[in-house]
């Protein structure tokens, strides 16, 4: 039997206050709903001719209606939404199927295909909530991240909510900007505060929130954050690039910057994607982006300006600070793990090694025009490692002008095609023979190129993704292809 893929739901919190919730069942799971339903001052019917005994004294105190008798359709007439906790599957679908018909939701206890509302696991500290779902796909799992952010998040969280909800109107009175607000928070939420809650010492903590509210004035002044995303996997990022993504009011962002790191940043920041393309006018590109930024940080907006691996790195971040700086634009820098390193790690190639490297060398293979100049004769000196961005369309010429001036053909080099990704490829072979390697199997850009003897350890050293491509192993493939053939 094939397995339904888990649905993919949309999370929402319900405002149950006096409306009507019909739970079919009267067992312990369905008294245990109850429980949770009361809590979210929902009024709340039970339809059982069994009733369980922890409910008897709620119909007692009148505090839920028990409606005596076996499920019928009606019965859901004034209801708002639906729990069938029945141990009977034909009547728990009898009651899905009922209230699809009327088009309400419905929560069916253990049966996530019946279920149109399914009931998330929940960490709550006062009216702060969290709510965990697999979509039905991993309950164990979704239980498991419940503890873990139990144990993460203490009860001062309660207590601070609270005190928001008394400062509210102050809050919005003083400071309407909402990133103006949100600055407030930053700083309100430093620790120092949580710190007081934790030692149960609550007055002193409201005392510090409203003298840092006394203090925080003025419009806000915008900046940029200039924001290295690391080669793509979020577990990369660095825990500063991560904080500023989640203070960020518009995002600017290279096409090689992945959706998944985007995924973490703040929901509601803008997103604009300003990615110079193949072909493009890079220049153009690159005046725009000086206008966005110095746009949005003078309409106070935190600006980051992200991109892939390091700003500094091959990403024109020092041409941005200049055109910040001349418009005194305040800004800061987060550094990201560049290609090289990120590669050069999941390639299994050390890029320095005390047998075989003892300088690094990082170039590109592009400039401002046509081919890079560089000192190709001190390229081709032994003892190290050079690693070229930005190279794949050039790989013959580059290894021509470094056979030219004498780097023998046998020095190893390897090609990293989307390094740290999942769909890595790592081409290991010799200056001789990877460009027609990397042609043969089509490698394409973002690709990494390194050259020297540390780039054959590849092939004993590799760990991640699938295993490097060699010369001997492109033969074979060529064989069995031939053979087949
Ligand atoms: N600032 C970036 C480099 C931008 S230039 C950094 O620090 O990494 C773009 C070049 O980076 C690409 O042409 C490629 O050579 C390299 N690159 C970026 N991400 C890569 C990846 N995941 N795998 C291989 N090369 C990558």
């Amino acid at each position: 039997m094939q397995d339904t893929p888990a649905p993919s739901l949309f999370p929402l919190f319900l405002d149950l206050r006096g409306r009507r919730v019909l739970v079919v069942g009267g067992g312990d799971v369905a008294a245990r709903k109850v429980t949770a339903l009361l809590d979210a001052h929902a009024e709340v019917a039970v339809v059982t001719p069994a009733l369980d005994a922890s409910l008897a004294p709620l119909v007692r105190t009148q505090r839920i209606h028990h409606l005596d008798t076996t499920f019928a359709p009606h019965q859901l007439d004034d209801a708002w939404l639906v729990v069938a906790a029945t141990d009977d599957p034909t009547v728990n679908r009898a009651v899905a199927e009922a209230a699809a018909a009327r088009r309400l939701w419905v929560n069916v206890v253990d049966d996530a295909e019946l279920a149109s509302a399914h009931l998330p696991a929940r960490v709550q500290r006062g009216p702060l909530q969290i709510a965990i779902s697999s979509g039905g796909s991993a309950p164990m799992l979704a239980r498991h991240l419940r503890e873990q952010l139990e144990a993460q998040f203490d009860e001062s969280l309660a207590t601070l909510a609270q005190l928001f909800v008394g400062l509210r109107s102050r809050l919005r009175a003083r400071l309407p900007n909402l990133s103006n607000r949100r600055a407030y928070f930053r700083r309100a939420l430093d620790g120092r505060v949580q710190a007081l809650l934790r030692r149960g010492d609550t007055p002193a903590a409201q005392t510090l929130l409203e003298a840092e509210l006394e203090q925080h004035t003025g419009t806000p002044r915008g900046r940029v954050s200039l924001v290295g995303a690391g080669p793509g996997d979020p577990g990369l990022l660095t825990l500063r690039a991560l904080r500023v993504l989640n203070e960020a009011d518009v995002i600017l962002h290279d096409r090689l910057v992945s959706t998944d790191v985007l995924a973490l940043a703040r929901r509601d920041a803008q997103r604009i994607e300003v990615g110079k393309r193949v072909g493009g006018n890079h220049d153009a590109t690159q005046q725009r982006i000086h206008a966005l930024m110095i746009e949005h940080a003078r309409a106070g907006k935190h600006v980051v300006r992200l991109k892939g691996g390091d700003p500094f790195v091959f990403g024109r971040g020092g041409e941005e600070l200049e055109a910040l700086r001349a418009q005194s634009i305040d800004y800061d820098v987060v550094p990201g793990i560049t290609a090289a390193v990120a590669c050069a790690a999941h390639a299994g190639i050390p890029l320095t090694h005390r047998a075989h490297a003892q300088s690094l060398r990082i170039l590109t293979a592009q400039a401002k025009a046509g081919d890079a100049e560089h000192d190709w004769a001190a390229l081709a000196q032994p003892g190290q490692t050079r690693v070229f961005y930005m190279g794949v369309s050039g790989l013959v010429r580059l290894r021509e002008r470094l056979l030219a001036h004498g780097l023998p053909a046998t020095t190893p080099a390897a090609l990293v095609e989307n390094g740290s990704l999942p769909q890595q490829r790592v081409i290991a072979a010799t200056l001789a023979d990877l460009p027609e390697l990397a042609r043969d199997h089509a490698i394409q850009a973002p690709a990494l190129m390194i050259i020297g003897e540390v780039a054959a350890l590849s092939t004993r050293l590799h760990w991640f993704g699938s295993l490097p491509i060699t010369p001997a192993s492109a033969r074979c493939r060529n064989d069995d292809l031939a053979r087949a053939a």
